[in-house]
């Protein structure tokens, strides 16, 4: 690959800006130390009490917290019956997760290509694809932007279609005026190190449906009755019975006495996020080589990403080059994502070509993720945009 020189000589950084950096701080510190110091250090209290400020923050009935997204998603495929022979809808835009755990049951996932401004599932193209097999709809909110969520309901709800969206952008994003967790039979969140807030490793479940929630929060633990709380603590009591087989996926203490602060502070990272965007947004919108991403008007946008389009046509480097001159520049960037039907796994699997879905292609052939999260200060946001800006004037045509 095209290695660029540094543009004239001196990098826009002297030191590397990370793409990604939590925002773990004293608070999260000390209630984990208070966990240590206690008596209980797997699932208990400090579970119980995430799972319950995330439910009443997202405005679900339930909460079930896990140790990642992908567990929350095979929970809630395997809770909602999905088995071998069906077949689910779901976008290849996304991370690996969202359609493995749908192959792991022996399902298929059927992918519909997405809508070229906001990289999310395009609700017009779904019906086609609908079969007598179809038992549910995956939707994935890229980047924290939301789907058009009536759509995609109003499918399912004509063809009995479970709907479960893929959140792990979307904390603190909204549909219209309902915020996201609250939507779907099954919601996903992720509390992965790179995610808007973060338990290292972790996840949550969210659902409105009772029996839904009691099966799930019993397969995550083995499929027994009775989780070690209603087991070894002083208000429990041995007898235990294995209902299903299941799963090991239950978050513990310690994790969650992270996320108890991080879901705290979220609004106040949230309007953060909020400034880099503006200030972003305000530079580069008026500079043709690039497109800066949309957020529609029935979406609260939980910018977990800043994805940029590069227009190759006014540069004479592609995206790739692109990537390295930043990096040349001492600024780490990523990808989102790499779309699932072309890597090799999928491309033998389903016999996929790359262009099957266009607008999925053409997207990752021209992203770039560039660094968004709290941490980063006017320094660093100015130092990316001086580093694109610098990149564009001199890669013009
Ligand atoms: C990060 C991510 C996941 C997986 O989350 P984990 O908590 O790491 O399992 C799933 N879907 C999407 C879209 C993601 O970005």
């Amino acid at each position: 690959m095209l290695k660029p020189a540094i543009i004239n000589g001196k990098p826009v950084r002297s030191s590397f800006l990370h793409p990604f950096k939590h925002s773990i701080g004293e608070d999260e510190i000390n209630e984990v130390v208070d966990t240590l110091n206690s008596d209980w250090i797997t699932t208990g209290p400090k579970t119980f009490k995430f799972e319950d400020i995330f439910s009443k923050k997202v405005n679900s009935k339930y909460a079930i917290a896990v140790n990642s997204c992908t567990a929350a998603l095979h929970l809630a495929i395997v809770a909602l019956g999905i088995e071998n022979g069906d077949e689910v809808i779901t976008t290849p835009y996304t991370f690996a997760a969202t359609a493995e755990v749908i192959i792991n049951v022996n399902a298929k996932p059927v992918f519909v290509d997405v809508e070229k401004d906001t990289y999310n599932i395009d609700p017009t193209k779904i019906e086609d694809k609908i079969t007598d097999k179809t038992k549910a709809i995956v939707v994935v909110h890229y980047a924290g932007h939301a789907c058009e969520m009536d759509k995609i309901m109003d499918i399912a709800k004509k063809y009995d279609l479970y709907v479960i969206e893929d959140a792990a952008h979307a904390i603190g994003s909204k549909y219209k005026d309902k915020t996201i967790g609250s939507i779907a039979d099954v919601t996903c969140f992720s509390f992965y190190a790179t995610k808007n807030i973060t338990t290292a490793e972790g996840g949550m479940i969210t659902t409105n449906n009772g029996d839904l929630a009691d099966k799930m929060r019993i397969l995550s633990l083995h499929g027994i009755s009775k989780d070690a709380w209603k087991r070894y603590s002083s208000e429990g009591s041995w007898y235990y019975e294995i209902l299903y087989s299941g799963y090991k996926y239950n978050m513990n203490d310690l994790q969650a006495s992270i996320g108890i602060h991080q879901l705290k502070k979220l609004d106040q990272m949230q309007k953060r996020r909020e400034e880099i965007v503006d200030k972003y947004n305000k530079s580069f919108n008026g500079i043709s080589q690039i497109t800066t991403p949309t957020a529609k008007s029935y979406t609260k946008h939980a910018w977990h990403l800043y994805p940029i389009q590069i227009n190759e046509d006014l540069l004479t480097i592609g995206r790739n080059e692109f990537i390295e001159a930043l990096k040349a520049e001492n600024i780490g960037t990523s990808v989102h994502f790499i779309p699932l039907h072309i890597h090799p796994y999928y491309k033998e699997k389903y016999d996929f070509k790359s262009t099957d879905f266009p607008n999925a292609f053409s997207l990752y052939n021209n992203e770039i993720s560039l660094p968004i999260y709290p941490k980063m200060e006017d320094k660093d946001v100015e130092d990316v945009i001086f580093a694109v800006e610098k990149i564009i004037d001199y890669y013009k045509v």
